[in-house]
């Protein structure tokens, strides 16, 4: 189905991007990673599933590199088709003992790396396919994008603010082959919560096992962690015809999470 088109999906080494990366890649798309940590590993899950892969190490906290990235793509692959931004960090504090440098670091990575891969991706889909345009673009929120958790006010605020951004650049190209929607999922068991349930068992000398049973149930009532693989599917299909008029939705994956 999307065999000949690029996809670049930030923060794509590990976890969610990873899930998404290879969900496109299993549709035909050629993949374009990026991120920290092991590079190897993940380039090779994508290429078993027979197609093109890149990588570009570009950190998303920083304009210029991702300047450089969507150079990079568009060099490796002619342009980019699909952009997933999904890179993200946490950090959990009160407000006033909440580290400046953590909410600046939150503020650029999980916002305004959407906006700058957003603005230089936008051109070429807008032209694409004879003029009409044609391009999807995936911003991976969060349950805290439509919700609040106390100890998060950078990642809540950031999460509020992709959902905004996802609107306006579904209202700006609604005309347009280009749509643009957000992904909020409830809890995933990344690396990402993998360390606030190691924080969580730590802090309350409980094992991990009861720390996992205890984040679950605060606020997912299905008790269940949705998968990457999950959300890759909901990726692929905001990719496909039928996703054509779904723009600028917050589309959860949250186990009943912002129901209640
Ligand atoms: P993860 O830690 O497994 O993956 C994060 C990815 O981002 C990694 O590839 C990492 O290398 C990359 N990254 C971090 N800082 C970067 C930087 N400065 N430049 C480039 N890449 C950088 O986390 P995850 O859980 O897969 O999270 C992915 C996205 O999903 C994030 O935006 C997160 O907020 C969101 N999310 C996660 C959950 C969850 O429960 N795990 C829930 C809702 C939303």
């Amino acid at each position: 189905m999307l065999t000949g088109k690029t996809a670049l999906v930030t923060g794509s080494t590990s976890g969610i991007g990873l899930g998404i990366a290879k969900a496109l890649a299993a549709q035909g798309a050629n993949i374009v990673l990026n991120g920290f940590g092991d590079v190897d590993g993940p380039k090779a899950e994508v290429a078993a599933l027979g197609v093109k892969v890149a990588y570009h190490g570009a950190d998303m906290s920083k304009p210029a590199d991702i300047e450089d990235m969507m150079k990079f793509a568009a060099a490796e692959f002619g342009q980019v088709d699909i952009l997933v931004n999904n890179a993200g960090i946490q950090h959990g504090a009160k407000i006033e003992d909440f580290p400046v440098e953590k909410w600046d670091a939150i503020l650029a990575i999980n916002l305004s790396s959407a906006f700058h891969a957003t603005r230089l991706a936008l051109p070429a889909m807008q032209a694409a396919n004879g003029g009409k345009g044609w391009g999807r673009i995936i911003n991976v929120a969060s349950v805290h994008g439509l919700v609040a958790s106390a100890q998060k006010s950078a990642y809540v605020a950031a999460k509020h603010g992709v959902i905004g951004l996802t609107k306006v650049t579904a209202l700006e190209n609604a005309t347009t082959g280009v749509t643009c929607n957000a992904i909020c999922p409830g809890w995933v068991l990344t690396p990402l919560v993998q360390k606030q349930v190691d924080a969580r068992a730590a802090a309350g000398g409980v094992s991990i096992e009861t720390a996992t049973q205890q984040l679950l149930g605060e606020k997912e009532p299905s008790m269940q962690f949705t998968t990457p693989e999950e959300l890759g599917a909901l990726a692929v299909f905001l990719c496909s015809p039928a996703g054509n008029n779904v723009r600028g939705v917050a589309w959860n994956m949250d186990g009943g999470w912002t129901a209640q």
